[in-house]
């Protein structure tokens, strides 16, 4: 039916979602009215949906999104890298729509952080135009918001994930500064791990040391540029850190990074590395993730420890080219492993839920 769209609801923690018809909003000067063509289930709209970390409701989760332009405000012309758009053409935008204005946005070169932040997938779909996430037929791009247009040889499966997953561990290498025949190490090969593995292969890094405790999750990664895995199953915290060095010339690695979400995995990452070496959180973003670490060890051996929450439009950018100029190195079809149509939305994120896949994709 014309000027209706369906969206799968979140309307409390732990519940099934529920779908609920929206009137198709007219786009405002500036905005952008897509169907949905793709929507990837990220870890965190299983955080929201299981009431692990606080979301509003009712909400429209799902923001790893591919859309088909299908109407355009007025002023809608070009992407955020100023090619032309127009009806039909498929884009992906950034997680976040910030003001541009602000103290953040404007002075500290931190959009992600934008004192009036609105997220895609994470707000209550109460109030008009409702439909600000990817579990639907339909999506609203707010003005401001930075869209990209997907190039023709990136699929809508390979697509999904790039606002998120890819766009953050993209923010991640490009905040420690990874330079080529740099030895890498990385905790956890969820979609994350697997990513940043390809880009740091990509990057021209030396060792490329990838750990988990799942062999299935290690097996894979070893496609995208993984050279090195250890299955930590069991392993203590010297061991490991001896199997790093033991890769690395006795030295240990030049940068590391958490995408686990094992608080305990810190300090497991910040021994392995070198002296002068770095280390970026990105796994660890929930409340209570504590740590306990000898600061002396920071002191004298002149390490980094950065956290980095989201990513900056460039890094979406940088994650959009990557999957077209990379494809012919890392089969990026095969991190969808499971695909669900929008009306089974509920089996979906219980695959999801359950792990035995790295992405699930919602189609319409
Ligand atoms: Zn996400
Ligand atoms: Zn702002």
């Amino acid at each position: 039916m014309p000027g209706i769209s369906k969206a799968a609801v979140m309307v409390a923690v732990n519940k099934p979602l529920e779908f609920i018809e929206y009137p198709l909003p007219t786009p405002e000067k500036g905005a952008m009215v897509v169907k949905v063509l793709c929507c990837t289930i990220c870890g965190s709209d299983l955080h929201t949906w299981l009431g692990r970390r606080h979301g509003p409701t009712p909400a429209i989760l799902g923001h790893e999104i591919v859309g088909e332009i299908v109407e355009m405000g007025d002023g809608v012309t070009h992407d955020s890298g100023d090619r032309p758009l127009s009806l039909g053409d498929r884009v992906t935008w950034t997680i976040m729509d910030n003001c541009g204005k602000c103290y953040y946005c404007r002075e500290k070169g931190l959009m992600m952080k934008c004192l009036h932040l609105k997220k895609y997938g994470h707000d209550n779909c109460e109030k008009p135009p409702h439909l600000e996430g990817g579990f639907a037929e339909h999506c609203y791009i707010n003005p401001g918001t930075c869209v990209i247009k997907i190039p023709d040889n990136v699929t809508n499966e390979e697509a999904a994930p790039a606002n998120c997953a890819l766009a953050t561990v993209s923010a991640g290498w490009d905040t420690l500064d990874v330079r080529p025949f740099e030895n890498v190490l990385i905790q956890g090969a969820g979609a994350l791990g697997v990513y940043a593995s390809a880009l740091a292969s990509h990057r021209g890094c030396h060792k490329v040391i990838v750990t988990d405790i799942a062999e299935h999750r290690l097996a894979f990664v070893k496609e995208f540029g993984a050279t090195d895995v250890i299955n930590t199953k069991g392993m203590q915290e010297t061991e490991i850190v001896q199997a790093v060095q033991s890769l690395t010339g006795g030295f240990g690695v030049d940068v590391a990074m958490e995408v686990a979400g094992v608080p305990a995995l810190i300090p497991v990452g910040l021994k392995s590395l070198r002296k002068g070496g770095r280390m970026v959180l990105h796994g660890t973003s929930f409340a209570g993730a504590n740590f306990t670490y000898d600061a002396s060890d920071i002191i004298w051996r002149w390490l980094q420890i950065r956290g980095v929450h989201n990513y900056d439009a460039k890094h979406l950018q940088m994650g959009v080219d990557f999957l077209s100029q990379a494809k012919h190195k890392f089969p990026f079809h095969k991190l969808a492993t499971h695909r669900y149509p929008l009306s089974q939305i509920n089996e979906a994120m219980k695959v999801a839920e359950s792990g035995v896949g790295i992405r699930v994709a919602v189609l319409p």
